[in-house]
């Protein structure tokens, strides 16, 4: 079996041209927009009139360049609907403003995104008493017993952040269908390997910011779902996306129309070469964690769920002992071997380090951390494309070579 592939959908949509006959989509700076007939503007307001009719309003409400990276993304994620925002946390925080109030509770993953878990965790519960029960997401039964009539939503990372465990979301989402809830994921690990919308996600998220952009040069988010609940999100009294305003500068959404062509490119390059370093690792008797390896957990659902052509993903995590081994070989990684760099985040077209115990995943207690299985000389790495695969492998030896990791 082979999960969806959004290549054909994606080609499309690109079909459109610019206001004056351009191949690029137009950017539309204006933050305003005239009705020529005074009559639309109650139309717009008590949303009769909207984007989908060509009718605009104010560019924190919808704006045609950043609409159109909304339909881009909907065809991406293979939903019906899609828009996109300033971050991934702009977006993610959306989603949980719009779908919970105030003493509602959420189910989610307990490892996720370190922003995420802050939000959920700490944010949310004191400004609003929204509270979040965490389970281990691979124990379909304790996120079952986790749902109370209280629960409005199910979150989970599709590719869970740092620890590499996937999401069942078929069987997920049969849980939440059974309860009437809607089950959310964020697909920023793995844009085109899974589209969780197909096997069953209600509501998908992405942080922009990593792959879909791939150049680590703006943060940007986007939120994937029906038209009723990007609807919803832009409502003038209630929508979270409209009235909190973590708004995508139209600028952004043309530069990532521009990417989101060569995404397949890209994300192949990425998982070819995460699974080639890891292999090789692995064979050195490193501790590797890749959904690619079949000494992964989850190696055989990957294989059932994923796309094949864009392979396992780009981010793997070699589990050095100690904070300071693993210091020591980012270091000489990176100002020695000039393999990579030691920086959070991920996506990049060079390979990204980083220590996660101590770095995106510091905002979980140490005990947390221990749960969801994040130990402390643990280096989530995000391995590039650039360089060759032989000249990348032999900067890494020589690396754990000189720390001691490896003898000879
Ligand atoms: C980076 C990240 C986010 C947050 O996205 P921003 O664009 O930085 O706001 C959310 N989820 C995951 C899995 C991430 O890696």
């Amino acid at each position: 079996m082979g999960g969806r592939n959004p290549i054909e959908d994606l080609a499309d949509l690109r079909h459109e041209f610019g206001e004056h006959g351009g191949v690029n989509m137009s950017v539309e700076a204006s933050s305003t927009f005239t009705v020529i007939d005074p009559e639309t503007m109650p139309d717009l307001f008590q949303g009769r009139a909207g984007p989908d009719k060509g009718c605009y309003l104010y560019g924190r409400h919808f704006n045609p360049t950043v609409y159109n990276l909304g339909r881009q993304m909907a065809a991406l994620a293979g939903t019906d609907a899609a828009y996109c925002s300033a971050s991934g946390m702009g977006a993610i925080s959306a989603v949980m403003l719009c779908l919970c109030n105030a003493g509602d509770e959420i189910v989610a993953s307990n490892a996720i995104y370190g922003g995420s878990f802050a939000l959920l965790n700490d944010f949310l519960p004191a400004k609003s008493g929204i509270r979040t029960h965490f389970v281990d997401i691979t124990d379909v039964d304790a996120v079952r017993d986790a749902i109370t009539d209280k629960t409005r939503l199910v979150f989970t990372e599709s590719v869970a952040n740092p620890t590499l465990r996937l999401a069942d979301i078929p069987r997920l989402s049969e849980v939440t269908r059974d309860r009437n809830i809607p089950l959310v994921v964020d697909n920023t690990f793995s844009p085109l390997i899974l589209s969780p919308a197909a096997l069953g996600a209600d509501i998908v998220v992405h942080s922009i910011t990593k792959f879909i952009s791939g150049a680590s040069d703006v943060i940007a988010g986007a939120i994937c779902g029906s038209e009723e609940f990007i609807g919803e999100l832009m409502d003038l009294h209630m929508g979270p996306l409209m009235l909190l305003g973590p708004t995508m500068d139209p600028n952004v959404a043309s530069a990532i129309s521009l990417r989101i062509p060569h995404l397949p490119l890209r994300m192949a390059a990425h998982s070819e070469r995460a699974l080639a370093i890891a292999t090789r690792l692995q064979d050195l008797g490193l501790k590797v964690c890749y959904p690619g390896l079949e000494t992964h957990p989850d190696f055989a659902l990957f294989d059932e769920l994923h796309c094949e052509e864009y392979g396992y993903g780009g981010v793997f995590s070699l589990d050095l002992g100690d904070e300071e081994t693993a210091a020591a070989v980012m270091s000489c990684l990176q100002n020695e071997q000039r393999f990579g760099y030691l920086a959070v985040s991920l996506g990049y077209f060079d390979t990204l380090m980083s220590c996660s115990g101590s770095s995106t995943s510091s905002e979980m207690s140490e005990e947390d951390r221990d749960v969801a299985g994040i130990s402390p000389g643990l280096v989530r790495i995000s391995i590039g494309y650039t360089g060759t695969l032989e000249q990348r492998w032999m900067q890494l030896v020589e690396a754990l070579r000189k720390v001691g990791v490896i003898r000879n």
